[in-house]
C-alpha cells in the first residue's frame, strides 16, 4: 500500500512538505515517487523527522540534487531534500593558511565556493560540475583530476550523521582506527547514503588559488604512447577524444603560486590588461556556451535525427578545437556548466591498464561505426585509503563514456563496460553501470560495510533497491 507521509508540524521549525512528491534525476535515468518528501528547517527537525518515519516503518533516503545517473536516491519512503540545511558552520583556520570548515550537507558546491572564497580559502580539488550538493557529491565518490589530489570523499574529516532513532553522531578521521566512530565514519563520508542523513560535513580545504588552464587539441597516438607521461603533465590533467577520430583535446590545469596569481592581477589591472581580459572573457563565452554547450546541442540532435552523419559531426567537433590559455579562481575552472543532458558511465581502472582501455574502446568503435557524437573522456587520480572510494588502494584513472540523453546509449555503454570490467575496473557510484555487490566484493570491503551498516541501522531504514544490489542487504 502507498502511503502519503503526513504533514508534521514541530511548532518552532516546521518542516516543509512539499505538494506533489515526484522526483526524476538530471539525466532522466531515475525516477521516484516517493510516500513524501521534506525540508527540514534545522538538524533538530531533521531528527526529528527521521526518527518519526524509521518508527513508522518507513525507509528514509536523502536526496542532493539529483546529479547521479544511477537510482542511488530512489525511495518508496520519505525522501529527504536538505535544501534548508546549508550554508557555512564553522571554519578553525590553521597557521599554514589550510583550515576545516563545517558546512551544512544540503550546501551546493557553487555556494560553497564563494562562502570559501569569501574566506580567502577552496576546496583542493573538484569534479567537472557544481551544482551538486556536498552531501551528495562526497557519497557516490565525485572526483576530479589529477596525480596528487584525490576525490572529494578524501577531503572530508568528519561529518554528523542522524541515525534512524534521531541520535545525531559527530564522526572524524580523528577517531580511534578500528574504532566504531572510525568506521562508522568511514561509511558516511562515502557510503551512497546508507548509515543516515548527513545533516553537516567538515573539509580540509587549502588557501584559495588559481589555476592556469591549457587546453590544446592533440593526437590521441601522442597520449597513447605514454599515458602516465601525460597524466603527470599537469597538476590536473585531462583529456577528451572523440570517437571515430584521432583526435583529443587536452586539458591542463596547474595551480599557481600566490606569487604568479599576483603578477597576472597586476597585469591585468593595466587598460591593456583589461582589454585582454575582456577579449578573454568573451572569447570564453563563446567556447563556453556557444561551442560546448549551444553549438554542441545543435551537433547532437542532428546525429540524433540522422546517426549516418555522426562521424563527420565528430570529426568537425574535433577540428573546431582550438588551443586557448586561461588564468582563473581555481572553482572557475575546474568546473563547467553542462548544459546539453546525457547519459554517463566512468569506470575507474588501474592506471597502467588506461592506454589499453582506451585503444580497445577505439578498436570496438572502429568496427561497428557507432553513433557517439559524445567524446570519451579520461582523468587520473592518486591511490586513496577511503573503504568505498573507487580510487581505493591503487593508483587509478578514470575513463568516462557518454550519450546523448535523446539517443540509445546501451551498446556503446555495455561494449566500454566489458571493456572497463576486463580491465578490474570499478564503476563510479553515481553513473550508470550493471555490476553487483558479488562482483564489486574483491574490490572493497564489503563484509565490513555491511557490519558498520547492521550496527547503526539493522532495520535497513537507510537502505535502497540500488544500494541492495551493489553493496549487498545489510539486515
Ligand atoms: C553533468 C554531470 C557532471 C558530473 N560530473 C562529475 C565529475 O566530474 N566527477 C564525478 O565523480 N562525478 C560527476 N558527476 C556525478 C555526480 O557528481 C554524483 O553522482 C553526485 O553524487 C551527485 O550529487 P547530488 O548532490 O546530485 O546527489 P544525488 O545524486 O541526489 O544523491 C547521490 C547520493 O547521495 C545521497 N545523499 C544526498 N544527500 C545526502 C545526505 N545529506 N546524507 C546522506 N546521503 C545523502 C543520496 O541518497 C544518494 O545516495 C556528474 C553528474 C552530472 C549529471
Amino acid at each position: 500500500m502507498t502511503r502519503r507521509w503526513c504533514l508534521w508540524q514541530t511548532p518552532a521549525v516546521p518542516a516543509t512538505v512539499a505538494a506533489t512528491t515526484a522526483w526524476e534525476n538530471w539525466a532522466r535515468t531515475a525516477s521516484a515517487s516517493p510516500a513524501g518528501v521534506v525540508r527540514p528547517r534545522d538538524e533538530a527537525a531533521l531528527a526529528d523527522q527521521v526518527a518519526r518515519a524509521a518508527a513508522e516503518g518507513l525507509r528514509v533516503r536523502a536526496r542532493g540534487a539529483g546529479h547521479s545517473f544511477t537510482p542511488v536516491a530512489v525511495t518508496d519512503g520519505l525522501q529527504v531534500d536538505l535544501e534548508h540545511l546549508a550554508g557555512l558552520e564553522a571554519v578553525e583556520r590553521r597557521q599554514d593558511g589550510t583550515a576545516r570548515v563545517t558546512v551544512l550537507a544540503g550546501t551546493r558546491l557553487y555556494h560553497l565556493h564563494h562562502l570559501l572564497g569569501a574566506r580567502g580559502l577552496a576546496m583542493t580539488n573538484l569534479g567537472d560540475i557544481d551544482r551538486q550538493t556536498i552531501a551528495g557529491a562526497i557519497s557516490t565518490g565525485t572526483h576530479g583530476t589529477g596525480l596528487r589530489h584525490g576525490g572529494l570523499a578524501t577531503q572530508v574529516c568528519g561529518v554528523r550523521v542522524v541515525l534512524p532513532d534521531g541520535t545525531v553522531r559527530a564522526v572524524s578521521v580523528d577517531d580511534a582506527p578500528g574504532s566504531p566512530e572510525r568506521e562508522l565514519f568511514e561509511v558516511a563520508r562515502l557510503g551512497l547514503g546508507t548509515v543516515g542523513v548527513l545533516s553537516a560535513v567538515t573539509l580540509e580545504v587549502v588557501p584559495a588559488f588559481w589555476l592556469r588552464c591549457r587546453e590544446r587539441p592533440e593526437r590521441l597516438d601522442a597520449f597513447l604512447e605514454d599515458p602516465d607521461a601525460y597524466a603527470a603533465s599537469a597538476d590536473h590533467a585531462e583529456l577528451y577524444w572523440f570517437p571515430g577520430t584521432r583526435s583529443i583535446l587536452t586539458i591542463r590545469n596547474d595551480r599557481l603560486t600566490p606569487d604568479d596569481a599576483a603578477r597576472w592581477g597586476t597585469e591585468r589591472s593595466g587598460l591593456k590588461g583589461r582589454v585582454r581580459l575582456l577579449g578573454q572573457e568573451v572569447r570564453g563565452l563563446v567556447d563556453d556556451e556557444v561551442i560546448a554547450n549551444g553549438l554542441f546541442e545543435v551537433a547532437n540532435r542532428l546525429a540524433t535525427a540522422a546517426p549516418g552523419l555522426t562521424a563527420g559531426i565528430n570529426r568537425v567537433s574535433a577540428r573546431a578545437l582550438a588551443a586557448r590559455e586561461r588564468v582563473a579562481p581555481s572553482y572557475q575552472l575546474f568546473c563547467h556548466k553542462r548544459r546539453v543532458r546525457f547519459r554517463e558511465q566512468e569506470y575507474a581502472v588501474p592506471r597502467a591498464a588506461v592506454g589499453d582501455v582506451v585503444r580497445e574502446l577505439a578498436a570496438w568503435h572502429r568496427r561497428t561505426g557507432e553513433p557517439v557524437p559524445f567524446p570519451v573522456e579520461v582523468r587520473f587520480a592518486p591511490s586513496d585509503d577511503v573503504w568505498l572510494s573507487t580510487a581505493r588502494d591503487r593508483d587509478t584513472a578514470y575513463v568516462a563514456v557518454h550519450q546523448y540523453v535523446r539517443m540509445q546509449y546501451r551498446r556503446w555503454f555495455d561494449a566500454a563496460e566489458a571493456i572497463f570490467v576486463a580491465a578490474d575496473g570499478r564503476p563510479h557510484w553515481g553513473k550508470l553501470h550493471r555490476r553487483t555487490a558479488a562482483d564489486l566484493a574483491h574490490h572493497y570491503p564489503l563484509d565490513d560495510v555491511a557490519r558498520v551498516r547492521r550496527t547503526v541501522d539493522p532495520g535497513g531504514v537507510f537502505a535502497n533497491a540500488y544500494s541492495d544490489t551493489v553493496l549487498g542487504a545489510a539486515t
